[in-house]
């Protein structure tokens, strides 16, 4: 039977809102439209790491589309069957490979078979999940869930270079609902700062900076030196593992911005989401909000409504029969509930 198109209007958001329609489309197998894609951006429409993602999402659901162009602000969907299997996807650019991964995982894990999948191009880039934020943080979640994901970091990739590339298998597995509420006790906290072809003490200065203004143990500080070929490329990661969830903030260098400050950028992430008493920061909350409705049951606690949390809402309840409640508690509170709603 065929079934009604979704209609989206893309400007309440940026690419997340384009992704998580591919998502929710290739496992419900509703087709949709978007229109005004990144309509609010500095360069509007499809770049290449939305395309890469529009046109892996079409290859893993034998989908039929329309606008899949660089630059294109509309574009039409239609799903096809899942197919698992051996994927190989290069983004040509320092686009983001996780933001392309987090596209196809869902529908993935409802595959008739396992997968397994390489994705080139930035794996550490500002504005977008560092694969350490998905192995250390998201995919700890998504295992608790019942999601079979394994992912490898094959070689770093920094922006503008790009030239980074993950390795990730896929079992078919069936998600259940999760509850992170509260963050339990505290477990450890460390800090690691990457460099890549630049000078060493840019690591020493950024973990000097955090060991000033953080409660870090010197033996929890790591200055790792990547092959230089992989760079120039910076980045700091804060790791915060708590009993019931683990959180990794990151700041990068630019050639701009003080080493203290990048770390800066970071420290201040960690030191609101601390103060908070929230067990998901920001980052966390708008990707766990699409595998929970998936589950169809699922609540979190988040110091605040964002952009991201709140164009995703506005996607997921489009596709899927859930509700997702928003309810304040406290200042610098927010506790989200999905729940299925009776049909
Ligand atoms: P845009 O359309 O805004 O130019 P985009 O397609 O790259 O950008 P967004 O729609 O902004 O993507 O979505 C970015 C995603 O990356 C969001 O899920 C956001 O939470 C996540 N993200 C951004 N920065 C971080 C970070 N430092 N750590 C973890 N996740 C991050």
């Amino acid at each position: 039977m065929k079934q009604d198109v979704i209609e989206l209007d893309g400007a309440i958001g940026g690419g997340q809102v384009l992704r998580s329609a591919l998502s929710l489309s290739m496992v419900t197998g509703r087709p949709f439209r978007i229109e005004r894609i990144r309509a609010k951006r500095s360069r509007p429409g499809l770049l290449r790491q939305h395309l890469t993602a529009v046109m892996a999402a079409a290859q893993v659901c034998g989908a039929r589309t329309q606008g899949a162009e660089l630059g294109s602000q509309a574009l039409s969907f239609e799903p096809g069957p899942i197919r698992g299997g051996e994927y190989r996807f290069a983004i040509g650019t320092a686009g983001s490979c996780t933001l392309v991964l987090q596209t196809l995982l869902p529908a993935l894990l409802r595959a008739p078979q396992a997968s397994r999948v390489w994705i080139s191009g930035g794996t550490h880039n500002p504005l977008a999940p560092p694969t350490d934020f998905l192995t250390r943080s998201w995919l700890p979640l998504m295992r608790r869930m019942g999601a079979e994901i394994d992912l490898e970091l094959l070689r770093h990739g920094f922006v503008p270079a790009g030239g980074g590339e993950i390795e990730v298998t896929v079992q078919p597995s069936k998600l259940s609902a999760l509850h992170v509420c509260d963050r339990g006790s505290a477990l450890s906290q460390k800090a690691f700062a990457l460099t890549a072809g630049l000078a060493s003490d840019i690591a020493r200065r950024e973990l000097d900076r955090v060991a000033r203004r953080l409660d870090v143990r010197p033996a929890a500080m790591n200055a790792i030196s990547l092959d230089p070929d992989c760079g120039p490329g910076n980045v700091l990661l804060l790791e915060y593992a708590f009993e019931h969830v683990t959180e990794v903030f990151s700041a990068f260098g630019q050639a701009s911005l003080r080493a203290e400050a990048v770390a800066d950028v970071a420290i201040n992430q960690a030191d609101a989401w601390l103060r908070s008493g929230a067990a998901v920061a920001e980052h966390l909350a708008d990707q766990l909000l699409l595998p929970m409705a998936l589950a169809g049951s699922g609540s979190f606690t988040t110091p605040g409504m964002t952009e991201h949390l709140h164009s995703n809402i506005a996607v997921i309840e489009r596709f899927l029969p859930v509700s997702i409640a928003c309810l304040e508690e406290g200042a610098d509170q927010l506790r989200i509930e999905v729940s299925t709603r009776d049909q």
